[in-house]
């Protein structure tokens, strides 16, 4: 019999964060090990609860929820989305200009396969979240990475952008708080990125799911609240900033220059319809959600849980010799650098393969974000402290050996 094969459009499509280490991990557990994970931004199970009232509003809900609903979503879940995009200041998002989705995740993937022909490109920021290279490639759209630079706070590099811009060029994707650096960008660069893309008439894709987790008081502007005259598409949801990745609960709305966009607005009404509509019983809660208590705020506090985590995670990684680190100001990351003098590390999957198996902590190998160098890795920084403090010295003791070989 011949061999069943994977489609060609997955030829490019990769997500490491769920690749072959982590279910190496996963055999370790069944086999009885203790892992600790530094793998993934999945908030519940390190304790971080979903606000008990978002909880009570599904199951309250849950009889009304067995009816298929508009494809875009609820109506009160959309209105709710509305006045938080007016309290971010993004003119003129009307109820109709948003669609909710099974999670950020099935709508960034809606919106390649809406825009994308073979062969466009899209600037995506490198590392990126991978999701993003992955969506663009399955739509036969090519991923064009851009720096984001560890000199400068992880930020955008303007001139790397500006030189990978080529006539294919459809859109840029902006990642702000990051994921996998923790960089939140001042609104001068926003405003840098904007002119490029008017210049060179590029959709901003902006990826927000972060936006309520700042430390130190920060605050985060949306790119689409800067300008009116290119088309924005922006992603947000509750999986991060109300601790509900479970629920698969997220939502994109498009703004700015919806009139030259009306082709492509058909094409995501298309895709939207196609699906019937989101998952409904957590539909219900996203009006409780924005509007209720913001207990992230008393996460990212300094006393915060979170912050905490983050000051800890950070100031021992940092000890450790050879290894560098930009403070994330936001989101759930750190992505620290390994010196190559000290640590010649050729393929960090195995590096990351190796620290699983002797020491039983998993992180994500930094090429698994397209970094193109060896030399990084993704710290998730949701254990308690006692976790941390036990994983980092771990990590801490796998270098030393790592550079006494
Ligand atoms: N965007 C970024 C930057 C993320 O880090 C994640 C999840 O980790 C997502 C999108 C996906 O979010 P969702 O759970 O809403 O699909």
């Amino acid at each position: 019999m011949t061999s069943i094969l994977k489609s060609n459009k997955l030829q490019n499509v990769c997500y490491e964060i769920r690749g072959p280490v982590p279910e190496r991990a996963r055999q370790m557990e069944e086999e009885g090990q203790r892992i600790i994970k530094l793998n993934i931004g999945n908030l519940a199970p390190f304790g971080f609860d979903a606000p008990e009232e978002v909880v009570q509003d599904v199951i309250r809900n849950l009889p009304n929820a067995a009816g298929y609903v508009d494809s875009k979503g609820l109506f009160q879940a959309r209105k709710a989305i509305m006045h938080y995009t007016q309290a971010k200041n993004i003119a003129d998002v009307t109820v109709d200009d948003i669609y909710i989705g099974n999670g950020a995740s099935e709508l960034i993937v809606m919106a390649m396969q809406g825009l994308l022909n073979d062969g466009d490109e899209v600037l995506v920021p490198m590392p990126d979240y991978p999701l993003w290279t992955a969506a663009v490639s399955l739509a036969g759209g090519t991923p064009r990475h851009y720096l984001c630079d560890e000199a400068n706070e992880w930020y955008p590099s303007l001139d790397d952008i500006r030189s990978k811009i080529t006539d294919k060029t459809k859109a840029i994707v902006i990642i702000n708080p990051n994921n996998p650096t923790g960089a939140l960008y001042p609104d001068s660069l926003l405003k840098d990125i904007i002119q490029i893309a008017r210049e060179h008439s590029l959709i901003i894709y902006a990826d927000e799911i972060y936006d309520k987790v700042l430390y130190d008081g920060a605050e985060h502007t949306s790119i689409a609240s800067l300008a009116n005259d290119i088309l924005f598409v922006t992603f947000n949801g509750l999986s991060k900033n109300y601790r509900a990745c479970g629920f698969r609960s997220g939502w994109m709305f498009v703004s700015g220059n919806k009139k030259i966009a009306k082709d492509y607005i058909e094409g995501l009404n298309i895709l939207a319809t196609m699906r019937l509509c989101a998952n409904v019983p957590a539909q219900y809660a996203i009006q409780t959600a924005l509007g209720g208590y913001q207990s992230i705020n008393d996460l990212v506090k300094p006393t915060g849980r979170l912050a905490k985590q983050r000051d800890l995670a950070y100031q021992l990684l940092t000890a450790i010799p050879g290894v560098s680190c930009v403070k994330p100001r936001a989101a759930l990351y750190m992505f620290p650098k390994l010196d190559p003098a000290i640590y010649p590390i050729s393929d960090d999957q195995q590096f990351i393969l190796e620290l699983l198996q002797e020491e039983k902590v998993l992180l994500v190998q930094g090429t698994g974000f397209n970094w193109q160098q060896p030399d990084h890795f993704r710290v998730v920084f949701l254990p308690n402290l006692d976790d941390l403090t036990d994983a980092i010295a771990r990590i801490a003791r796998f270098l030393e050996n790592y550079r006494k070989r």
